[in-house]
């Protein structure tokens, strides 16, 4: 499926919004429809590079939303 991710591609460079082919959830992963997410200081470290990630990256991990599918093996979350 198509999503919508805050891509950065250079140190200290923009977040921009593009698109990205998404898998379905493998075994142990769930699917959540993302309804509002956070951009935190660690997400700015990382595109500063204060916390050395390769780049490009995704990043946001403050997110809230629906769980819309579930991978073999998850049995603590539900659809
Ligand atoms: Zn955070």
């Amino acid at each position: 499926m198509q999503i919508t991710a805050a891509f950065v591609r250079e140190k200290n460079g923009p977040f921009t919004l593009e698109p990205l082919e998404l898998d379905p959830p493998s075994e142990g992963e769930i699917l959540v429809r993302i309804a509002a997410c956070g951009i935190c200081r660690a997400d700015l470290s990382v595109r500063d590079q204060y916390y050395p990630t390769p780049l490009p990256v995704v990043l946001g991990h403050e997110g809230a939303g629906v769980v819309e599918a579930v991978g073999k093996g998850v049995k603590t979350v539900s659809v």
